[in-house]
């Protein structure tokens, strides 16, 4: 679960113990998501993964990140992603076959570990209704240029699914 870094050239995998939630996170989107990261150090930042699933609906596809909305609140140990403009960006890539889900944010300098209040952001979202996503997926980078760190999380029914990179 924790791993090195540079440019990522392959996607990664992740799946449940069980092997029912699968999580394919396409190395576009972690490289993204790594760069945020890097930029965004000793400060948090986040924002939400956009993709599609398999025909099976077997496999979530993580295909791209938003860019932090910008009423977003940053600070060393806290990161509040705002909504401006998401539901927008959301319509769009819904025309191209693209949904939200999930989230992802940084934790700078440190573990990936989520706290107990990501898992209850997490709850929350999957009740979301503008949202549409009742199985919301977790990312969290943890470290620093060199040395990152990741946990992939699922959230069904109110459960919390943690998933393992393959
Ligand atoms: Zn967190």
């Amino acid at each position: 679960m924790w791993w090195w870094i540079r440019e990522k050239m392959d996607n990664l995998f992740f799946q449940d113990k069980n092997q029912i939630y699968k999580v394919n996170l396409h190395k576009e989107a972690y490289n993204q998501i790594i760069y945020y990261c890097d930029r965004a150090n000793p400060y948090e930042i986040g924002s939400v993964l956009i993709g599609n699933y398999s025909l099976n609906q077997t496999t979530a596809n993580i295909l791209q990140i938003t860019p932090p909305p910008k009423d977003s609140i940053q600070a060393k140990y806290n990161f509040h992603r705002g909504s401006s403009g998401l539901i927008k960006v959301l319509d769009t890539v819904w025309n191209q076959g693209q949904y939200y889900l999930g989230e992802w944010h940084y934790h700078p300098n440190m573990s990936s570990f989520p706290s107990s209040i990501d898992k209850k952001q997490m709850m929350i979202l999957s009740q979301d209704k503008r949202l549409k996503c009742p199985e919301p997926i977790l990312i969290i980078i943890g470290g620093h240029k060199g040395n990152w760190n990741i946990n992939v999380r699922l959230f069904a029914n109110n459960k919390e699914i943690i998933l393992y990179n393959l």
